[in-house]
């Protein structure tokens, strides 16, 4: 999915997820979907990482 971060929320994205940064090569105003603010930021295309540790398959839907 892609979503529009500023920097605080991209590094606290980036725990949970895998980021690439979409396009765009200057800084620019994006409505953050991190905290709903108005910043610079960039547009990331966010994957959720894998969890390879926990390995309860079954449980998963
Ligand atoms: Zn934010």
């Amino acid at each position: 999915m892609r979503l529009d971060l500023c920097r605080p929320c991209m590094e606290a994205k980036k725990k949970t997820h895998k980021l690439s940064r979409v396009a765009g090569g200057k800084d620019n105003k994006i409505t953050c979907a991190g905290c709903g603010r108005r910043r610079f930021g960039y547009t990331y295309e966010a994957r959720r990482k894998e969890r390879r540790d926990q390995t309860c398959t079954a449980e998963q839907k």
